[in-house]
């Protein structure tokens, strides 16, 4: 069941961050490294993570040398990514001899399996602390239990999922800020672990929401990221929605962007494409991952829509927002699928022409469906069918931003140029990187750019009035 933390909890997790911060003023000033490894809602978890470390009076460093506290917020996605982070725990042992008191902390999705904190419990004596998804609020409480009784813990709760309004977060940027709307996925695409380690769909409450967005626009940000597994499916269980929260942001004064990701296409609806037709600081760019063209495929992976309901969204799309940008994930070679059904994913590719896809060969995820589907086809084999969906997406994306060239946006000035370092850069409403002439000083402002030349992943633009 979901739980929203009551005021009392947090009022005594602010409690605990006092009595840290005391601690900590005693001596020289703490260092914290926090790691961040995965996807953008990890990056928003590695801002509350240094949010409050920084309330309890830790500085912060880029490496672990030194440090009096080493946190590592784990993603569960790909396995590389657990390789790396059991390599860098590895490592961390000869700093550990060398510093003793350091605490090393992991916590995030990874450690939401069973099978991994088993590992780190024997093969990893030097890590103190591990806690899961469900408790990063409760930090304070956990670190000042460690400061103080110095006894390793494994603290992951079980239970669908929490919200915790009200922890502080120390955001990677002014201008760009990322806000959570809803935590984990009912979908259970078979492929994916998302469901089993971030727990059952749950929104937080759409004024929290804008009152956050509301703080950070006044505080200086000009693009808010909605984040979510699915954020087309935000608020079903209040009796709100996607479409009203972005009507709600829509209507906050001053100028800015509204992003959001990710989408699932069988939540994406008309309402919804209607609504961001008539929300002029709604992105134009729809990033609808479609991961195969083939219905069979489709229906092993439990996308739960089909090809010809993509392409229904898809053509409502361009009807209602003729000037979108249209980009999807692709999985090639996914458990059981043959030369024709990789077939009928070109064909969609070719159908749709967006403007630039993801490509993935599929890569087995232990804990999911998919990993213990018959899986015949050879990597080579698969290696070949992925040359060839990047062949054809190749050939369609190329001139794919010639159409900017003469049309003027409006552009938020973002910092140094891509291409070129002595530019501006920012991107168009489409979400597409345009660099431009300008003074540094126009950083963090809205400037309308012209668009005089496009290459295939960029534009180059001019200033006017
Ligand atoms: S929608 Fe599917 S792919 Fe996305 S997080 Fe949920 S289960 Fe994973």
């Amino acid at each position: 069941m979901t739980t929203k933390i009551s005021q009392e909890e947090m009022a005594q997790q602010r409690g605990f961050m006092e009595k840290v911060a005391e601690i900590n003023s005693k001596g020289s000033p703490p260092v914290a490294h926090v790691h961040t490894f995965g996807c953008q809602q990890n990056v928003s978890d590695g801002e509350k993570i240094k949010g409050m470390l920084a309330q309890m009076g830790y500085g912060f460093s880029d490496t672990p040398d030194g440090a009096d506290i080493v946190i590592f917020n784990t993603c569960a996605v790909r396995e590389n990514a657990e390789d790396r982070v059991f390599g860098n725990l590895g490592a961390l042992k000869h700093e550990k001899r060398r510093n003793p008191d350091m605490i090393i902390g992991v916590c995030g999705c990874m450690v939401q399996q069973e099978h991994i904190t088993r590992k780190i419990k024997q093969s990893f004596p030097h890590v103190d602390l591990v806690f899961g998804t469900n408790s990063l609020h409760m930090l304070p409480q956990l670190l000042y239990e460690q400061l103080t009784e110095r006894k390793r813990k494994f603290f992951i709760p079980e239970g669908d999922g929490v919200i915790a309004e009200g922890v502080p977060v120390r955001r990677e940027s002014r201008l760009k800020v990322s806000v959570p709307i809803m935590y984990g996925c009912n979908n259970f695409c078979s492929y994916c672990i998302v469901p089993y380690v971030r727990g059952r769909e749950r929104s937080r409450e759409l004024l929290d929401i804008v009152s956050e967005v509301k703080r950070a626009i006044s505080d200086g940000a000009r693009e808010i990221l909605l984040l979510g597994q699915n954020v087309n499916s935000y608020g079903k269980e209040l009796g709100t929605s996607f479409s009203e929260l972005l009507r709600e942001i829509n209507a906050i004064d001053g100028e800015f962007r509204i992003c959001y990701m990710s989408s699932h296409p069988k939540d994406f609806t008309r309402e919804l494409i209607d609504t961001i037709a008539e929300c002029e600081k709604v992105t134009r760019h729809f990033h609808l991952p479609v991961q195969s063209g083939s219905d069979r495929i489709l229906k092993l992976m439990n996308r739960r829509y089909g090809r010809e309901d993509y392409f229904g969204i898809i053509d409502y799309i361009r009807e209602k927002v003729p000037d979108a940008a249209l980009t999807s994930d692709i999985i090639v070679g996914f458990p059981g699928e043959t030369y024709e059904d990789f077939c009928e994913t070109l064909s969609l590719v070719e159908r749709v022409k967006f403007d630039s896809l993801y490509t993935f060969i599929y890569s087995p995820r232990k804990g999911t469906k998919a990993a213990e589907m018959p899986d015949p086809v050879s990597a080579d084999e698969k290696g070949k069918w992925f040359r060839e969906l990047l062949e054809v997406q190749g050939r369609i994306g190329e001139n794919a931003y010639n159409r900017y060239v003469g049309r003027t946006f409006r552009v938020l000035c973002e910092g140094d140029g891509r291409t070129q370092s002595s530019l501006l850069t920012g991107k168009t409403p489409q979400d597409v990187i345009v660099d431009f002439e300008g003074d540094r000083s126009l950083i963090g402002q809205f400037v309308n750019v012209k668009i005089e030349k496009a290459f295939n992943w960029a534009l180059i633009g001019k200033i006017i009035n």
